[in-house]
């Protein structure tokens, strides 16, 4: 479970988060949206623990965040986060790339991050391409190797920082059936994005945030049908 208490985030005099109060099950799938600028990216890297937090409290699975003796890395292994994109190294095939994390951060042997590689990158669909280089993917099929990433080092959590907004528009629907598949799986997700029909099915609930407050939070039937707070309603008739 993450819990998240009363976070307070500034960027210098720019106050970005102004107290977020947040708890997310393991299993859930939470999706959120908000205009730019709404410390949306900002939250997430707090969740771990890439940024300080000025006040509050981040727990994830009891431990929390910003204690002075939590283990960042051990943290961050629980903790898959993929971006908008992420620069995977050139001179290493796929495979290799996704092997790495598991051979480096938790010193798994070479046959076996090779095999658990494999099955990550075959559970994206990415099962015929282990050996070629990123460079000779599409922009889905390297959203897909980042996911794949991720998922090597078994994460609880996955964090999703608008994984399809740097992507084609034809490129967009192979990546979130992926992030579909996950959910149905059952892994615990939190989901920035702007794709408000993906937002819809497959939240179980979706939070709007607005100038670094969490304006409403609901399942997508109220968020988007009935929201409560007219910010939510003016940004969700518009992007709908
Ligand atoms: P969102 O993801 O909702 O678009 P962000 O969390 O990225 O918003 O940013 C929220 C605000 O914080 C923005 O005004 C942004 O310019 C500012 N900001 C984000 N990161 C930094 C940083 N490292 N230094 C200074 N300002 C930042
Ligand atoms: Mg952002």
């Amino acid at each position: 479970m993450i819990e998240i208490e009363n976070v307070r985030k500034s960027f210098g005099p720019l106050q970005v988060l102004k107290g977020i109060d947040l708890t997310v099950q393991k299993g859930e799938v939470l999706t959120i949206i908000g205009g730019s600028g709404s410390g949306k990216s900002t939250l997430l890297t707090c969740i771990n623990g890439l940024e300080p937090i000025d006040s509050g409290r981040i727990k994830v699975d009891g431990t929390e965040v910003h204690a002075k003796g939590t283990d960042l890395n051990k943290l961050r292994q629980k903790l898959g986060i993929v971006f908008q994109q992420w620069n995977a190294f050139p001179h290493l095939t796929v495979r290799e790339n996704v092997m790495l994390a598991p051979r480096k951060v938790l010193g798994i042997g070479k046959d076996e991050a090779a095999a658990i590689a494999e099955k990550q990158l075959s559970h994206v669909g990415l099962g015929d391409k282990l050996d070629v280089y990123p460079s000779r993917l599409s922009g889905g099929q390297q959203q897909r190797m980042a996911i794949a990433r991720a998922l090597a080092m078994s994460p609880g959590y996955m964090l999703f920082d608008e994984v399809t907004s740097a992507l084609d528009p034809q490129l967009v629907g192979e990546v979130l059936d992926t992030l579909r598949m996950l959910a149905s799986e059952g892994m615990t997700m939190i989901c920035v994005t702007h794709e408000m029909k993906f937002a819809r099915e497959v939240s179980d609930r979706v939070a709007f945030f607005s100038k670094g407050v969490m304006a409403e939070i609901g399942v997508p039937g109220q968020i988007f049908d009935a929201p409560q707070n007219p910010e939510t309603a003016a940004f969700v008739q518009m992007t709908q």
